[in-house]
């Protein structure tokens, strides 16, 4: 007996140790699984031109051409088909490995990242990464790739098609085949662009990009597609107007591809193009914002000039971008009340929205924000200033007045806050959307720059980490340095929300907290001596507690990963079913899927329509579930806790819980110590004492800043982990947080 009792914890040692392995052999089983299938979707564009490739594409087709769905079901799935399984096995893996509860690994090294180095720092892209660099290079040498082994195949046997033909008339021709062979690889782009804009999807989440960094390969691959487009288009205008056939492009032939409509969809996305650059998307967001709707006339158009079939290689970006987009309408749909509001002396104000405790967002979250009594239209995006640890049932945003939207919500707050009323307001919320995991956790010093109203997420940063300080968790950050810029010193005010000492009273002994502020359009001599304590004083509107019922829908992409893989599996099961009756019924039974018959546009019409019908009929009904259920797992935790106590005493528990985070006055982190008016701050010098202090280590830099400030922080990482490497052997790992799409 002795024996066996003396061998059962090695025997539990072994399970566990059996355990974790099988646990790891999984998750890796799931990694080289997803990476296979992303190899499958390139290499199966990369090898479609050469002789094998053919070969497996005619093995294809023999074996999933169906009556049901013809052609474009065997194209769907051959293009589409990974894309969609890289979505279920990714849903997979993060059921059961989700980034949000693991604890995020110590970075050994004192390198950073490829992905968080810096090689370019200014210029048209803005700042680039050595990993985003390479994204770059690679869809350049990709695009290369395929049009030029495509022209090797064709060019040499264009002469002996037509042996008539004049020298001109062969190189018309041949600029023809350069432009449908840049259309095809415009509609690859086309199927990758719409993936970095779907904001709650399962492959962002994947790879831990966040919507607003996403935007930015958004960017790029939307410039790259609509040059293809452009020259696509350029490549055959150019000839038929040498040919004296320009009237071609009013051609809409039934049973070919449909001129007419790709003139229109070009022209939708020329307009949508020449707004989308930098300089109208600061100036005029609004012009850019509403012609980028366009997005719609051109995929329609598209679809009706390419018809059903070529359409399968962009079909699954499009069609996750479709669920995304109904799934945001259907969060959006529930009004959201503002428990109450703050107004700080710079004009900056702070919101307080409601949510349940089961909506989980990130500390780097962000959300976008409706007030239809300003604009029905406007979806604003604002970072959330609160720790998702600070209360379960709040959510802060911290928002200054820049344009006619902000400041029209700063009255609204403004009047409330003066008067003492509650801020009586409805508000759309969309989100929240951000980071899977909190990557800043995986570094020994943080160095945080912001610019004005960019400390927002440095505020729950910190927040976040006092929190796990206090709840004892090993191996955080134990140095932080804030650097502060601001314009004029009424706008310091804003930071007075931050009190360590609220959330964590002993954090001194754990974390080294050092602030430092940058006045840069005033000294210290206009300042009126005693107005800071005098004049600059906190308007409060009264907490609204008929607004705690009105909470933030728990409808939202990047939420519970069951749900939505089950309402994606849906929308597919529904497209499927839809095109498959049509198929069955009508398609077939007109030309036994010859395309003879049945013009290609309605055909290009029903895989839309099958779209739509799955996403909204098959998805929504599972998204109707979900929300049915989560009301009910509402109201059954609402009951327990009115059973254990009355719902006044819940009320005046969540008021006071919110109470004590809104509390203003306990000790100011801006002091006149730690404040420098009149100058900049200097970057150099404040990376050079990091990289002193932390010397061997990596530091984790985050900035949140105007476009200047991102430039000069990155270009000083660089610097330091360049040139300047080897004196310090420090690394500076980069990340912006963006308040620019
Ligand atoms: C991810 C993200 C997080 C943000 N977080 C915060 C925050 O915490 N606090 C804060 O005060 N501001 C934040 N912003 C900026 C905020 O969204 C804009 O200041 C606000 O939308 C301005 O609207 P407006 O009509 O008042 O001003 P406008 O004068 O119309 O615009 C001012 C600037 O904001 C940009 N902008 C305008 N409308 C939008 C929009 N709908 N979407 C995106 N950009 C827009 C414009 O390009 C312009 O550069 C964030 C922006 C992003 C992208």
């Amino acid at each position: 007996m002795g024996n066996t009792n003396g061998n059962e914890p090695e025997s539990k040692m072994k399970r566990v140790s059996l355990k974790e392995l099988a646990n790891s052999a999984l998750q890796w089983t799931l990694c080289i699984l997803l990476c296979l299938i992303t190899l499958v979707f390139f290499g199966t564009l990369m090898i479609m031109d050469t002789g094998l490739g053919q070969k497996l594409v005619l093995d294809w087709l023999a074996l999933t051409q169906t009556e049901a769905w013809g052609d474009s079901g065997v194209f769907i799935l051959l293009f589409s088909g990974p894309i969609f399984a890289l979505v279920f096995v990714g849903s997979v893996y993060l059921y059961l490995y989700p980034r949000s509860s693991g604890r995020v690994r110590k970075r050994k090294e004192a390198r950073p990242s490829l992905g968080a180095h810096p090689v370019i720092v200014s210029g048209p892209l803005g700042v680039v990464t050595s990993a985003e660099l390479f994204w770059i290079i690679g869809m350049l040498l990709f695009a290369a790739w395929m049009l030029i082994i495509y022209l090797v195949k064709t060019f040499p046997s264009l002469a002996e098609q037509y042996p008539e033909a004049s020298t001109a008339e062969l190189w018309q021709k041949r600029v023809k085949k350069i432009g449908l062979r840049l259309g095809w690889i415009g509609e690859i782009c086309l199927g990758l662009l719409f993936l970095p804009v779907s904001r709650g999807s399962i492959l962002l989440r994947l790879i831990d990009i966040p919507f607003e960094h996403a935007a930015k390969y958004h960017v790029w691959l939307g410039h790259f597609t609509m040059t293809l487009f452009t020259l696509h288009g350029i490549c055959f205008i150019g000839p038929w107007y040498f040919e004296g056939r320009l009237d071609k492009i009013f051609h809409w032939d039934p049973h070919r591809i449909a001129i007419l409509p790709g003139v229109i969809a070009l022209a939708g996305g020329l307009l949508m193009w020449s707004t989308s650059f930098q300089y109208t998307r600061t100036r005029a967001f609004e012009l850019f914002y509403y012609t980028h709707h366009l997005y719609i006339v051109f995929v329609v158009g598209m679809v009706l000039h390419v018809g059903d079939f070529v359409v399968g290689v962009a079909f699954a970006g499009i069609f996750l971008f479709a669920f995304d987009r109904f799934l945001r309408f259907c969060q959006s749909r529930k009004e959201v009340g503002v428990l109450s509001a703050t107004l700080l002396p710079c004009g900056t104000y702070e919101v307080v929205l409601p949510k349940t405790a089961d909506l989980a967002y990130n500390e780097l979250s962000f959300v976008f924000l409706n007030v239809p009594s300003i604009n029905r239209l406007q979806w604003h995006p604002f970072s959330v200033s609160s720790s998702p640890e600070d209360s379960p049932h709040h959510m802060r945003l911290l928002i200054k007045p820049l344009g006619t939207w902000t400041r029209k919500l700063g009255e609204a707050v403004s009047k409330a806050a003066i008067s003492r009323c509650p801020l009586k307001l409805n508000a759309g919320v969309e989100g929240p959307y951000g980071h899977e995991s909190s990557y800043f956790l995986e570094y020994e010093a943080l160095l945080l720059v912001a610019g004005g109203v960019g400390v927002s997420p440095f505020v729950a940063v910190i927040r976040d980490l006092l929190h796990r300080y206090k709840r004892n968790e090993p191996g955080l950050p134990h140095d932080v340095t804030l650097v502060w810029a601001v314009k004029t010193h009424k706008e310091l005010r804003i930071l007075d929300s931050l009190q360590p000492i609220l959330t964590y009273p002993d954090y001194a002994l754990h974390l080294k907290l050092n602030v430092k502020a940058y006045v840069t359009k005033e000294s210290l001599e206009d300042l009126e001596i005693g107005e800071d304590e005098v004049t600059l004083t906190h308007l409060e509107t009264m907490y609204d507690s008929t607004a705690e019922q009105r909470t933030i829908s728990h409808l939202v992409g990047s939420g519970n990963i069951l749900w939505i893989s089950a309402a994606i599996a849906a929308s597919i099961f529904g497209y499927i079913l839809f095109t498959g009756l049509v198929g069955v019924f009508y398609l077939f039974p007109k030309d036994h899927n010859s395309h003879s018959v049945v013009p290609w546009w309605i055909r290009g019409l029903i895989v839309l329509a099958g779209m739509v019908v799955g996403v909204c009929v098959f998805g929504g009904s599972v998204i109707c579930i979900w929300y049915l259920f989560g009301c009910t797992s509402k109201k059954k935790a609402r009951r327990e806790r009115d059973e254990s106590g009355s719902s006044e005493a819940l009320l005046n528990g969540s008021h006071e819980e919110f109470e004590s985070c809104n509390n203003f006055r306990v000790q100011k982190l801006i002091q006149r110590s730690n404040t420098v008016y009149g100058v900049r701050p200097d970057l150099q010098d404040i990376f050079d004492s990091c990289a002193k202090r932390f010397s061997g280590s990596n530091i984790g830099v985050l900035v949140c800043g105007p476009e200047g400030m991102q430039s000069s922080v990155a270009e000083q990482c660089r610097a330091f982990n360049t040139v300047l490497h080897h004196r310090h052997q420090t690394g500076f790992s980069y990340h912006s947080v963006s308040f620019d799409l």
